[in-house]
């Protein structure tokens, strides 16, 4: 398949091989969170070999790299690629197919790491105006990964921040910058109900978390439908439900689980405390202790006015307008990128990762895997992207 002329013609063709030998380097040898020491050293030697040497560990097994831009002084601007795997058994017949078994790069962030460092290869040859930090982050299938590079300091002054995830929905060569929700908030929680058991056939001696938890799960669909704005989307789903040995025993413990999904961050406040003041009433009123525990996870992402209008722009100028399609669904995955969007201005954008006519696999399927081809114009539309929002903010400094 060919790639869009002013992709291509960045990309010599020994940059070109070095940047896909390192993509299916890291596709062989995937690592999960935090346990990315191969796939770093990997990293860290592609970066150094492309002549960036301003390069560090950071946050256990993440990397990062400083790419000089023209003036020492201008704002610093910030690219992130997602560097962990998934204990998922790969099914794609490549032939550089996963040699860990049980474990693959099941959600393209081989890919996602490559073109970060694409990107500053790009970056090194026509700067940006202010430095440019490429951020290798690992551990973003825990939700982890974000925080722990937050926590190194190595963010602390940026001015913006760029990311972007594989898209086997898009072709290549096309690109989704929208402004507003693009991804969720994934929270859990667990409601341990405490009542007293007794035998099944003596309910009066007991306080039956059953039947507590039976109306907990009902009670808890009416939060979307009726404590939520419905203008407003939001899931809250109970995955797991526990409870009881023998029919003729009223246990002394009932135990549920579930998720909450938002892209609003007031939407997401309402439904976790729902959660939490629907189950400890309705306990309550059956003489049950409720005992709710919210655990809140990455929050949702939405891409503001200001980041999205340069990341568009550095599209537009990379791939044409037609290129820049509308996501034109609601996503409710999570993503850990939004630990970052909470501090620094930035735009999280879907690159088309699907070959013309080739099928659409879900992330974190068995089969699935990104079109090579994906790797030029995500870096070519990062490091734009890093170059309109240093010049932006450069001026306005
Ligand atoms: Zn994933
Ligand atoms: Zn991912």
């Amino acid at each position: 398949m060919t790639l869009p002329a002013s992709v291509e013609r960045q990309f010599p063709s020994a940059l070109n091989s070095r940047l896909v030998a390192l993509r299916r380097a890291i596709h062989q040898h995937p690592e999960l969170a935090f346990h990315e020491s191969e796939t770093a050293n990997r990293l860290i030697a592609a970066l150094r070999e492309l002549g960036v040497d301003d390069v560090h560990q950071i946050a256990t097994t993440g990397v990062v790299a400083r790419v000089r831009g023209v003036s020492r002084s201008a704002p610093v601007v910030a690219l992130r690629g997602d560097i962990d795997a998934l204990p998922i058994q790969e099914a794609t017949g490549l032939p550089f197919s996963s040699q860990v078994p049980g474990v693959m790069h099941a959600c393209g962030h081989d890919v996602h790491a490559t073109w970060a460092v694409a990107a500053a290869a790009l970056l090194t040859q026509s700067p940006a105006v202010g430095d440019v930090l490429i951020i290798l982050q690992p551990a973003e299938e825990t939700g982890k990964g974000a925080l722990a590079i937050l926590e190194s300091g190595v963010l602390d002054g940026v001015s913006a921040i760029f990311g972007g995830h594989v898209d086997r929905r898009f072709q290549v060569g096309q690109v989704v910058a929208d402004e507003g929700p693009l991804a969720a908030s994934a929270d859990t929680f667990e409601i341990e109900l405490v009542g007293a058991g007794a035998h099944g056939a003596r309910p009066h001696e007991a306080r039956d978390p059953i039947v507590a938890l039976a109306s907990i799960v009902s009670a808890l669909q009416t939060i979307v439908a009726r404590r939520l704005n419905p203008a407003t989307p939001g899931v809250v789903t109970i995955g797991t439900v526990h409870a009881g040995s023998a029919p003729n025993i009223i246990p002394e413990r009932a135990h549920l689980t579930g998720t909450v999904r938002a892209v609003e961050p007031k939407s997401r406040d309402l439904m976790l405390g729902e959660v939490k003041r629907i189950s400890e009433a309705i306990a309550s009123g059956m003489g049950v202790e409720a005992r709710v525990t919210l655990d809140r996870g990455t929050p949702p992402i939405v891409n503001p006015p200001g980041a999205t209008h340069w990341a568009r722009a550095a599209a537009t100028a990379v791939l044409g307008a037609e290129n820049v399609v509308p996501l034109g669904f609601l996503n409710l995955a999570g993503e850990d990128f939004a630990h970052y969007m909470e501090r620094v201005p930035g735009c999280f954008l879907r690159i088309g990762a699907c070959e013309p006519n080739g099928p659409v696999i879900p992330a974190h399927a068995p089969k699935f895997y990104a079109a090579e081809e994906s790797i030029f114009v995500g870096a070519a539309v990062l490091a734009e992207c890093a170059r309109v929002a240093s010049h932006a903010l450069s001026v306005s400094d």
